[in-house]
């Protein structure tokens, strides 16, 4: 079997850990499912596959037994600091690049510090609906808050941004259209109003979101930046059919966004082979493997990796765990992605597609290689 221990990955897609790391198990469990009712996690998060694989995987790692109780009890043991140094260490992470508008930045460590207690380098990316909300709360003008916004994603790596990121997936879907100025205004009245209303927004408002991505699209196009689209499986409160990123489509054609790089995330899942088709086609199109979060199993994984490696060039190909409140989470993604992309490889290598030089060299590009090419790390 391919041994790919020794190449240090970058999670080209993850989110900045708890603060508060003492937890109890109705806690720790309700991290490990994106349905959105509470009762889910308690009931039925123990009855998930990936769920007792990591706790086996934890058992090993603490030399402890493998049951949630003394699992729990062995992580709690820890600071948040240690844990993270033991575990990203573990890891051999090269670079995190985190989305810090997620869990809040006042409840986790920051990317200063998760760099230097997992010794490793971060990188950070900007959330365009995050920035939206707070212009959007601040002020009733919509000009003001055009230029604002544009204001904020212009010179972004001069900012400390490697890349933007749009939810859009989960709130009004990927079929980005293109509104005219009058009804941007009509739908942000909406939103302010609600803002006001309620003093905070979740922001849902379509021909408004529209409209300031494509601002955001020819701001990355000029810089020749990267974004990332969640895509397919997330958030509880997804409209899954409006997640197909072949929606994608009137974006990915124009031909003034070329220089833009778009980065479909978790994998596309489940339309998985449409997204690595995506990635096949267009040559500014990327395809992130994501080994945590969608919440499947190694079955799974290996199902998607032979799709995407099947379809697709491994330079188009990049690692991430989407690792987020637990510091386990980054881990396991490194973990997990090593193993199921070295079973893949090796199964090619045996189907005679690849020699084991070739193997090697497709697994640096995904887990490593790629990501600096696209991020500029
Ligand atoms: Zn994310």
């Amino acid at each position: 079997m391919l041994d790919l221990s020794a190449i240090s990955v970058v999670d080209n897609h993850c989110h900045p850990v708890l603060l508060l790391q003492q937890m109890d198990v109705k806690q720790f469990r309700r991290y490990f499912t994106e349905a959105s009712d509470t009762s889910f996690a308690e009931k039925h998060a123990p009855n998930t596959v990936y769920y007792l694989w990591m706790l086996r995987q934890l058992a090993q790692f603490h030399g402890c037994e493998r049951t949630e109780g003394a699992v729990l009890a062995a992580r709690n043991s820890l600071s948040g600091e240690v844990l993270q140094q033991r575990l990203f260490t573990a890891a051999n992470i090269d670079t995190l690049v985190l989305d810090v508008a997620l869990p809040s930045p006042e409840s986790s460590y920051s990317a200063e510090q998760m760099s230097q207690f997992g010794g490793c380098r971060t990188a950070k990316m900007l959330r365009l609906e995050t920035l939206m909300q707070g212009l959007i709360l601040a002020s009733g003008d919509f000009d003001e808050v055009v230029e604002q916004y544009t204001q904020e994603i212009s010179d972004l790596r001069a900012r400390g941004y490697c890349a933007l990121k749009s939810i859009a997936a989960y709130r009004t879907g990927l079929q980005i259209a293109e509104w005219s100025k009058d009804e941007a205004v009509i739908s942000f009245k909406e939103a302010r109003a609600e803002a006001v209303r309620a003093g905070k927004l979740r922001i849902a408002h379509k021909p408004l979101i529209d409209y300031l991505l494509h601002i955001a699209f020819q701001k990355a196009a000029e810089q020749h930046m990267p974004i990332q689209f969640h895509t397919g499986y997330g958030d509880g409160d997804t409209d899954m059919r409006l997640g197909n990123p072949l929606h994608l489509r009137d974006m990915l054609e124009r031909s003034d966004y070329q220089t833009m790089q778009v980065v479909l995330l978790h994998e596309s899942y489940p339309y998985s082979q449409l997204g690595a088709y995506l990635a096949a086609i267009y040559p500014n199109v990327y395809f992130d493997l994501s080994y945590t979060i969608p919440f499947v199993d190694k079955l799974e994984m290996l199902a998607f990796t032979r799709q995407a490696l099947s379809i697709t060039p491994a330079s188009k190909l990049m690692y991430s765990s989407d690792g987020t409140n637990l510091p386990e989470m980054h881990w396991a993604g490194a973990l997990r992605g090593r193993s199921v992309i070295a079973q893949v490889l090796q199964e090619m290598i045996e189907a005679d597609e690849l020699d084991e030089e070739q193997a090697y060299g497709l697994a640096r590009l995904v887990l490593r290689d790629t990501a600096y090419e696209v991020y500029k790390l």
